[in-house]
């Protein structure tokens, strides 16, 4: 049986489980209750950002599979906000409880040698070049390949510009292999891109598609700084490929789709996410549905909602101590304050966003 056969709609008052304590839970969390739906975090530390906003709390290790099993048997589905939920954890959950997104999603976006194959390979949709390095000998030969500069990631755990190095010349290429101390690695082509753009979409258990316009990202040190709702040129292929990576996986819940647009308008993936993201939260203050009441939906097996947005919208991430400034923020006309509740402030540490509402559309 397919899991859409299997599965009714949850009514209010269902349980809805999440892998993960952080901001992302907290705003999915939020946007459950408007649904008269229930949240259930599960998270190695107590009273994060989500835990605080939601019924119920279980606190342990994620590799300790009999709290996993005790957690996803008091919900009616489980659903995770960060995609380092390790495989046999997502198995565990699963045996007790549906999982969307489901195995295979965390699967493929945990390492991008699986993720860039599979986007390539069997979603038919264009990457920017890679090689998969086990040694300094093959990382000079893919280094020859894709010429200079390039970049070296680790495969799984990279996020933020984590994991990551920029090879320049030729003649840094072992000293950059041995600096990632033996964690299996990709080299990546460098694209030259003219801009950043994401797709954030949902898919629901019938295969409905739903996406939101196309966003247009500014990373700063790596980090998001500032998403744009509707990005110029939207000619809709970006949502198709997306489309095509969601029905590849079978895929149940909001991803996000990274792409770099180059200078002849073409589009290479970046990176897929399967969870709400980070370029999606403008849609909280879009006059339609929401990202995270959209992956609720999903998972829950509601109808999707309207994700046309009814004016532009500019977020910005509040990092470190632009947190700060939150009183001189909330005075904003049109600005829309979210503050994770975060109690430390560290350098770097996403903190909350701020969006800016723009022109009617
Ligand atoms: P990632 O962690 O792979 O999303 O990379 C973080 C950021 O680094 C991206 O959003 C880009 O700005 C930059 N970047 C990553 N990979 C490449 C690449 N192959 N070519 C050019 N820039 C890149």
């Amino acid at each position: 049986m397919t899991q859409a056969a299997a599965f009714t709609s949850l009514p209010p008052g269902s349980i809805i489980g999440i892998m993960g304590g952080g901001q992302l839970g907290r705003m999915l969390s939020l946007a459950a209750s408007h649904l008269g739906l229930d949240c259930h975090i599960y998270c190695p530390h107590a009273g994060g950002p989500a835990a605080r906003v939601s019924r119920y709390e279980t606190v342990a290790e994620y590799e300790d599979l009999d709290a996993i099993a005790a957690f996803a048997q008091r919900c009616d589905v489980v659903t995770y906000e960060f995609e380092n939920v390790p495989a046999q954890t997502a198995a565990k959950a699963a045996e007790y409880a549906p999982l969307a997104p489901g195995a295979r999603a965390l699967h493929v976006a945990q390492d991008r040698l699986v993720e860039k194959s599979f986007i390539q390979d069997e979603a038919g949709v264009d990457v920017v070049g890679f090689a998969d390095i086990t040694t300094p000998k093959q990382a000079a030969l893919a280094g020859e390949r894709f010429g200079y500069p390039n970049i070296i990631k680790t495969r799984r755990f990279g996020y933020d510009g984590k994991g990551q190095i920029k090879v320049e010349r030729a003649k840094d290429m072992r000293a950059a292999f041995n600096s990632m101390n033996g964690a299996p690695l990709i080299l990546e082509a460098f694209a030259p891109f003219t801009r950043e753009v994401s797709i954030v979409a949902a898919r629901g258990r019938d295969g409905t598609f739903a996406a939101y316009p196309l966003i247009e990202n500014v990373h700063r040190n790596h980090i998001l700084h500032t998403s744009t709702v509707p990005a110029s040129d939207d000619d809709g292929r970006a949502a198709q490929i997306a489309q095509r990576i969601m029905d590849g996986l079978d895929y149940v819940g909001v991803m996000a789709t990274e792409f770099f647009q180059m200078q002849d308008g073409s589009l290479l993936v970046n990176e897929i996410a399967p969870r709400v993201h980070n370029s999606g939260h403008l849609t909280q203050d879009a006059g339609c549905i929401d990202q995270f009441e959209q992956h609720i939906r999903a998972v829950a097996g509601w109808p999707l909602g309207s994700t046309a947005p009814k004016h532009g919208v500019v977020m910005t991430n509040l990092i470190g101590d632009d947190a700060a400034s939150w009183e001189m923020l909330a005075a904003q006309p049109d600005m829309r304050l979210h503050l994770y509740g975060k109690i430390e402030m560290r350098e770097g540490r996403k903190m909350g966003h701020v969006n800016m509402i723009g022109k009617a559309l």
